[in-house]
């Protein structure tokens, strides 16, 4: 069957990227007349994989930056909307629930209908006060139109078959005037020197740019009235009003095409640059080993850097991640510990493997172990690559 872009319908799809260790065998596309980077096949109604993070690209059920997008969002809702007043949200992917908790407590006459397909993470939001659980696809959530004040929702649209689709029925369900919280990765992350992980998982079907993003929620009937700071290369945060209807059609954007294009390219040529960089830094840590080194970060990186390193993370004292220690024991044969196991351990060095949360990560680390030295991923990877260039 012939693909369309999602956001301006054309056929025009090229393939120009295949993710290493894809489970789907996705390829990534870019619409050569909109510049919209999109994964192909889409996976709709796919059976849902174990919740492993085992490999690349099958990252799926671990939404790894959700929670830390909580106070960012709950924070445009209260300038949206009088936090005292009766207003009525609907959570879209509300997940574990950290955002419908915190909505919950700034604004104590919210309702909130809570929509999340997962049901192994979808029942902490069951028995919330004041929160209606509906465990199910928004795709199938068949709710009342002109219901809710307020839609929210983070770290969805790029899992969705159809997000242009998904972003019509958002408009159906706002009253008049409604908003729309928005909240989805960043394609210019990309563009970043560091980048070493693979940043196409199987699970998240569209790539989506400030750009590409805007104008599909301007073709569903929005208007935006806040855009998040430019600065932020992880994540595009949004805040439109319901309009009226208006003319959907979307224009070519040649623009945005060359952009995508040399996004991808600067992409592969980083990426490719910092794997072998990576040997090197594993050898650096390796040859740490015996001042007991722990590691801070268990994610992608860390993958990366057993991977295409070639680390063996049985050097590791300590491997540390609060996040991941929730759904699993161990990431290549190192068991996670949380960051109070530092007290006992007594590392002599923390390395930090975390690009966005590095500084926070380091803060807290000295707390635990305020001896050790702290080295931070971004600065062994540069440290490596200047020698790999000499
Ligand atoms: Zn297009």
């Amino acid at each position: 069957m012939q693909e369309i872009c999602e956001l301006c319908g054309s056929d025009a799809l090229e393939g120009v990227y295949t993710p290493e260790r894809s489970t789907r065998g996705i390829t990534v596309h870019i619409c050569g007349r909109c510049g919209l980077v999109q994964s192909l096949p889409r996976a709709d109604r796919a059976p849902r994989a174990a919740a492993a993070v085992s490999g690349g690209a099958d990252w799926g059920n671990v939404r790894y930056g959700k929670g830390f997008r909580t106070k960012i969002a709950v924070d445009a809702v209260l300038r949206q909307c009088d936090p005292q007043a009766h207003f009525s949200l609907l959570d879209v992917g509300s997940n574990r629930g950290s955002f419908a908790r915190a909505l919950l407590s700034a604004a104590p006459h919210a309702h909130i209908t809570a929509v999340e397909p997962d049901e192994r993470v979808a029942q902490s939001c069951a028995g919330l006060a004041r929160t209606e659980l509906q465990v199910s696809r928004i795709e199938d959530a068949a709710l009342e139109t002109g219901r809710f004040d307020i839609l929210h929702s983070c770290h969805t649209i790029e899992h969705l078959a159809h997000p242009a689709h998904v972003l019509d029925d958002h408009h159906r369900v706002l009253k008049d005037g409604g908003r729309l919280v928005l909240d989805a990765p960043n394609i210019a992350i990309l563009g970043a020197d560091d980048i070493v992980e693979e940043w196409f998982i199987d699970k998240h079907l569209y790539h989506f740019s400030e750009r590409t993003l805007s104008r599909m929620v301007e073709a569903a009937g929005f208007a935006i009235v806040e855009k998040a700071d430019r600065g932020d290369a992880a994540n595009l945060f949004l805040v439109a009003r319901k309009a009226d209807a208006v003319d959907s059609a979307v224009a070519a954007d040649p623009q945005e095409v060359e952009k995508a294009y040399e996004l991808m390219t600067s992409y592969v040529a980083t990426r490719a640059h910092n794997m072998a960089a990576l040997v090197a830094v594993a050898a650096e840590l390796h040859a740490l080993a015996p001042k007991g080194v722990a590691m801070w970060g268990a994610g992608r990186i860390f993958d990366s850097l057993v991977t295409h390193g070639r680390f063996d993370a049985r050097a590791l004292r300590l491997l540390i991640d609060t996040h991941l220690k929730a759904h699993v024991g161990e990431r290549h044969g190192c068991a996670l510990a949380g960051p109070e196991d530092l007290i006992q351990a007594k590392p002599g060095v923390i390395v930090v493997m975390s690009r966005g949360f590095a500084d926070a990560i380091a803060a807290e680390a000295r707390k635990f172990a305020p001896a050790a030295e702290i080295l931070l991923y971004t600065d062994l990877l540069s440290r490596a690559r200047t020698r790999l260039a000499a």
